[in-house]
């Protein structure tokens, strides 16, 4: 049986890249660059919770750097180093491999390095830290969002929630099991987006934290989301609309960038759409918010201009008292 050590060693342990010291001590060595600020995040994947047991390791390594990635996306930030917290039901060396292997190759291509975490026996959960450096005073806040502002979506939405229902449609479940963090397009965004969010908890959810944090609201067209191509392997009529809209406008898991920006910006971001080979959809418009309102308020148009009715999103401890 593997030590705790034995499997850092084995599976964790890489030389860090850009770190005045990675794993293997007690704490890992940062040198800084007086520059830039350092965003940090932090997200957790619990096993019942976030993903099914049995859940493929080598995915579950992709997803649990890729969602922190996103976070960096969201603010802006170039993603630099992690850390990660596993706990572990046993040392089963090929899913600790595997796993390994989903983290580490997404980290390459993002040229961020894992220099330190902690391993411990439990039911499993990964937790993964990441740090990550903007320029000082460019990172994109929630808070930022003006009346008049365009507000556009990358992407398309809806897959990783097909995915969940219809985990026979390959494309969608590769969307719900290995997001596409869409770094460069959050650092090319410094300058330009005047705020953003990753789309982690469906697009009414993520848009309503941008409107509560930025005190406005928002009116979107419902016809101007750009939603996953894999649903028209479901084919048409009402049950599949009805799906659709719910994956569209509620699904989560799809990380994809939200974010608003001034409309003398429009041919810079759709000029940074082809330039990115990432489509960028401008969905709707940021409004004043109603004075007094408790709720910030997002109204959806269908394409007739009649307001739907969406559900505002996840949340973990809905429903429980
Ligand atoms: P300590 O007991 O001092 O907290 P640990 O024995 O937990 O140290 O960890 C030894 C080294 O291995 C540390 O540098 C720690 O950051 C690193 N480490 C532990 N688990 C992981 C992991 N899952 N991924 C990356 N580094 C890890
Ligand atoms: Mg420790």
């Amino acid at each position: 049986m593997p030590s705790e050590f034995d499997l850092i060693g084995r599976y964790f342990e890489r030389p860090a890249r850009d770190a005045v010291l990675g794993v293997g001590d007690d704490a890992a060595l940062l040198r800084v660059d007086p520059a830039m600020e350092l965003a940090v995040a932090t997200d957790m994947l619990v096993e019942g919770v976030h993903f099914h047991a049995g859940a493929d390791a080598r995915a579950l390594g992709h997803k649990a750097l890729a969602v922190n990635l996103s976070d960096m996306a969201a603010m802006g930030a170039t993603p630099r180093w992690a850390t990660l917290a596993i706990a572990l039901p046993a040392a089963d060396e090929a899913w600790i491999a595997s796993f390994a292997a989903g983290l580490f190759a997404l980290a390459e291509r993002f040229e961020v390095d894992l220099i330190g975490g902690d391993t411990t026996r439990g039911p499993l959960c990964v937790s993964i830290t990441i740090i990550g450096e903007v320029p000082a005073g460019l990172s994109l806040y929630r808070a930022g969002a003006r009346p008049g502002d365009d507000i556009w979506v990358s992407g398309e939405l809806g897959g990783a929630a097909l995915g969940l229902a219809h985990p026979e449609i390959p494309e969608a479940l590769r969307r719900l099991n290995e997001p596409e963090p869409r770094v460069a397009l959050g650092e090319r965004l410094r300058g330009i987006a005047t705020a953003a969010i990753d789309v982690s908890d469906g697009l009414a959810g993520d848009l309503g934290h941008i409107l509560g944090r930025s005190s406005v609201g928002a009116l979107v067209r419902y016809d101007r989301l750009p939603r996953a191509a894999a649903f028209a392997r479901l084919g048409q009529g009402e049950e599949v609309r009805r799906l659709e809209q719910r994956c569209v406008l509620s699904g989560g898991d799809d990380y994809e960038l939200l974010f608003t920006a001034r409309q003398a910006e429009r041919a810079q971001i759709e000029a940074l759409a082809r330039e990115l080979a990432l489509p960028l959809a401008r969905i709707g418009a940021i409004q004043p918010g109603a004075a007094g309102a408790r709720a910030p308020s997002l109204v959806i148009l269908d394409a007739q201009g009649k307001p739907l009715s969406f559900d505002p999103g996840f949340d973990h401890f809905a429903g429980l008292s």
